[in-house]
């Protein structure tokens, strides 16, 4: 049995908390976790639970490398036996996705079509004539002559998966949960609190943009005096804030089920359907650690678009506001790092969903070569050699590791 503590109860600490939870040792021995966060169980303080919940690999692809296309395609089929394992049920869909464009963004959506069919055939991009259009989406009709379907994309309700794991979380007696509880540092084997400093067998740091080194020196109350004893050597220098807002509203004249892509001058846009008509809308993309509620034009922004999609949408209640950082590194891309007694999974960026089970396994798989795990859940939750390495960064000879 080992002794491991998870520091955030975000997107990647409840599924590390959730799957290690299930796993044990040689002798049959199940491990304890102790799972760390400063927000309620319900996470509202999280990324994950701002985030829309897409999973389009290939609407990222503009301006994402292939690697995180290649990882998204996998995560895409892995989704379901995760969610299978939960004994709450989690809407999850990979039907396609739509992409339309009003006339005056028209460019953006020709070359976005273009790219997508020189560079992933596999998405199999249809532009879509004004019957098929409407056929596939009779929603948008009204005011778009057309758009393309992309085979394969999906979403997630990120509430309900938010949820499911909390439930799975709570009902398991071999995890501590300590909510509302902040982390000051932590460090290999520690973990140093208000209350002082534990020791375990592993500490994984999964506090996003919380280990950002520049969020952890303004967060934490330190005792200069015990500076050196306690430094974060958790704290992750590069790692930057890109805020995010979204908008969930509750429209009942508005009915599609296809997460749909409106092109736009300034952001990636995206509907991200929901149960019930309930739609969110987002994401603004704004180079800034500010942690405010959603900004005016922000909102008019986001409404605007929104309503220009379905006339609908005018009746439509507003129901969250949201906003939130996402963690992301110089390159923008995700790090998995581990040394003895400390692993850190951080810079998911705005593809925490899109990756989550891929890097589920790649922190998984470091986990296993430092504590005594005989059985996991599922022994399938492998992570392919080439995504390892991409993600893995080992702290000595790559040039990632310094960031
Ligand atoms: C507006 C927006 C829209 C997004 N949309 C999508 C999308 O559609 N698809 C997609 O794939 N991704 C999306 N993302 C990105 C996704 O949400 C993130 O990549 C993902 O949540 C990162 O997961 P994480 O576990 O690293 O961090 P988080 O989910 O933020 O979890 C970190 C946790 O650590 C806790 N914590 C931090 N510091 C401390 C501390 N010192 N002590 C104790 N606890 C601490 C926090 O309270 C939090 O619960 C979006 C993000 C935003 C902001």
């Amino acid at each position: 049995m080992a002794n491991i503590a998870i520091v955030g109860a975000g997107l990647l600490g409840r599924l590390m908390a959730w799957q290690l939870s299930l796993a044990s040792n040689t002798h049959n021995n199940a491990h304890q976790i102790s799972l760390y966060d400063k927000d309620a169980i319900d996470g509202r303080q999280s990324a994950a639970y701002t985030a829309a919940g897409l999973l389009t690999p290939y609407g990222e692809s503009l301006s994402c490398e292939p690697e995180i296309v290649a990882m998204g395609e996998a995560a895409l089929t892995m989704w379901p036996e995760l969610l299978g394992e939960l004994a709450s049920p989690v809407d999850f869909q990979a039907n396609g996705s739509i992409c339309v464009s009003h006339r005056v963004d028209q460019g953006d959506y020709e070359r976005f079509a273009r790219h997508i069919s020189q560079h992933y055939p596999q998405a199999q991009l249809q532009l879509l004539s004004k019957s098929e259009f409407t056929q596939q989406v009779p929603a948008l009709a009204e005011r778009f002559e057309s758009g393309a379907y992309l085979q394969g994309e999906g979403c997630i309700d990120n509430h309900q998966l938010l949820n499911a794991l909390a439930s799975a979380l709570q009902a398991n007696n071999a995890v501590d949960w300590l909510a509302q509880t902040q982390v000051l540092t932590v460090s290999p084997y520690q973990v140093h609190t208000n209350s002082g400093i534990k020791q375990f067998d592993l500490v994984i740091d999964c506090r996003g943009i919380g280990a950002s080194a520049i969020h952890t020196q303004a967060g934490s109350n330190i005792d200069a005096n015990t500076d050196a004893k306690i430094k974060d050597q958790g704290a992750l220098p590069m790692l930057r804030p890109v805020r995010g807002e979204v908008i969930r509203v509750y429209a009942p004249d508005v009915e599609f089920s296809l997460p749909v892509r409106l092109m736009h001058p300034r952001y990636k846009l995206y509907i991200a359907p929901k149960a019930k008509h309930e739609y969110v809308i987002g994401a603004t993309e704004i180079e800034s650690g500010a942690t405010g509620k959603v900004t005016v034009q922000s909102a008019l922004e986001l409404l605007s678009a929104l309503y220009s999609l379905h006339p609908g949408f005018a009746e439509a209640q507003i129901l969250e506001q949201l906003s939130h950082c996402r963690p992301a590194f110089a390159d923008n891309r995700p790090q998995a790092r581990s040394k003895a007694g400390l692993i850190q999974l951080n810079g998911l960026y705005r593809h925490g969903y899109l990756l989550a089970p891929v890097m589920l396994a790649t922190g998984l798989h470091l986990a296993a070569q430092q504590i005594n795990t005989a059985k996991s859940s599922k022994s399938s939750y492998s992570v392919p050699p080439a995504f390892f390495e991409w993600l893995h960064v080992d702290g000595k000879n790559n040039l990632r590791a310094k960031q």
